[in-house]
């Protein structure tokens, strides 16, 4: 834990848009915490190949994409805390954040916290989670070398599992649930031209079924309504992300009062952060940035853009409060 309690900024999350936000902070001369997580870095560190993230050429390892942004911030002074924010006051000024009891002040705030992946919410899943089915091949694809393992889904997560299970499996089929994939070309191209890596198309899972560990998955197919089972030894559910905001919703003992509603950062149906002019969340002084409020882009490179937006809207935030004499 860090001495100081009491920051310029506290930065919630140390992905590519919470890291690449306390560069820009901590060269404008503001005191910057990032509370980084009991897991940082992000999605990133369960990622294998980036290919995309401009200046390395021939690509490069998400672990260490992320181990390099984090040291380049830590040379320039930012403070680390690996821990979870658990819960959030932003009604009085400077804004309070909390780590179970432990307090923390700032005077402005970036939230950076980033996505999760989602599951499908079966019960037989439920159950199954980490004895065959799990939602990172990156993490777990060695537990099933030279078996047959299923990934759920259409899109770039999906491909990019069956990609790297196809290095270490005996067989990978794809059930998505309609004809075509949601997924980039260059990624479909790679997945058709992969020997061991089939589709069954138009199909969802009903049931994971196994007792001690998977055995099979259900499905069933929703154009002719047929159910099959295939026998697998791991299933990877590759159906987009969540966005991490639990931590913002207060109980719901809360009074909801005119001045509550003000002073809460107001996310969407699905939990996504609400902004406007790209970064700007609904209380002035907290800002978001990246895939806890990007619903579209959802790219490495663009979280870092976001990052470096919301630490320039800082800057001139701490800048104007300087000047109405709110703060020193
Ligand atoms: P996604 O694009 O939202 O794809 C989710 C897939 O899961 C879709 O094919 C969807 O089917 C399917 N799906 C959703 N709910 C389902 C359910 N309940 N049962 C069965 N199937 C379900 O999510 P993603 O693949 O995680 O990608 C999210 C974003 O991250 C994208 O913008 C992607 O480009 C980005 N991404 C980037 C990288 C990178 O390295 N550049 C890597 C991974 C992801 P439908 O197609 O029918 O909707």
């Amino acid at each position: 834990m860090s001495d100081k309690t009491s920051y310029d900024v506290i930065i919630i999350g140390s992905g590519p848009a919470g890291i690449t936000a306390s560069i820009y902070t901590i060269r404008a001369n503001l005191s910057t915490l990032i509370i980084a997580g009991t897991t940082p870095g992000g999605q990133l560190m369960i990622t294998t190949d980036v290919d995309d993230y401009p200046g390395f050429p021939g690509g490069i390892q998400g672990p260490e994409l992320m181990e390099r942004m984090r040291k380049q911030a830590e040379m320039l002074g930012v403070k680390f805390i690996n821990e979870n924010v658990t819960k959030v006051n932003f009604k009085k000024k400077p804004f309070k954040l909390y780590i179970d009891n432990n307090e923390y002040e700032s005077r402005a705030v970036i939230i950076a916290t980033g996505a999760s992946a989602r599951w499908m919410g079966l019960e037989s899943e439920k159950k199954l989670i980490g004895k065959g089915v799990s939602a990172c091949a990156t993490c777990d694809g060695m537990f099933f070398k030279n078996k047959d393992v299923v990934v759920i889904g259409g899109g770039d997560t999906a491909l990019r599992e069956a990609l790297y299970l196809s290095r270490i499996c005996k067989t990978i089929t794809v059930v998505h649930r309609r004809n075509e994939l949601r997924a980039q070309r260059v990624l479909q191209d790679k997945a058709f031209n992969t020997e061991n890596i089939k589709f069954i198309w138009n199909s969802e899972i009903i049931e994971f079924i196994g007792k001690e560990k998977l055995e099979s998955v259900k499905i069933n197919n929703n154009k002719t309504n047929k159910t099959e089972e295939i026998k697998c030894s791991g299933a990877f559910v590759a159906i987009g992300h969540s966005p991490n905001t639990k931590f913002l919703k207060e109980g719901e003992h809360v009074k909801i009062t005119k001045e509550f509603l003000n002073n809460q950062v107001k996310l969407d149906e699905h939990g996504y952060i609400v902004v406007k002019n790209i970064v700007k969340t609904s209380v002035e002084g907290v800002f978001a940035a990246g895939d806890v409020h990007d619903v579209r882009y959802k790219q490495a490179v663009t979280a870092a853009g976001a990052g470096c937006m919301a630490a320039l809207e800082v800057s001139e935030y701490l800048e104007e409060l300087k000047h109405k004499k709110l703060f020193n």
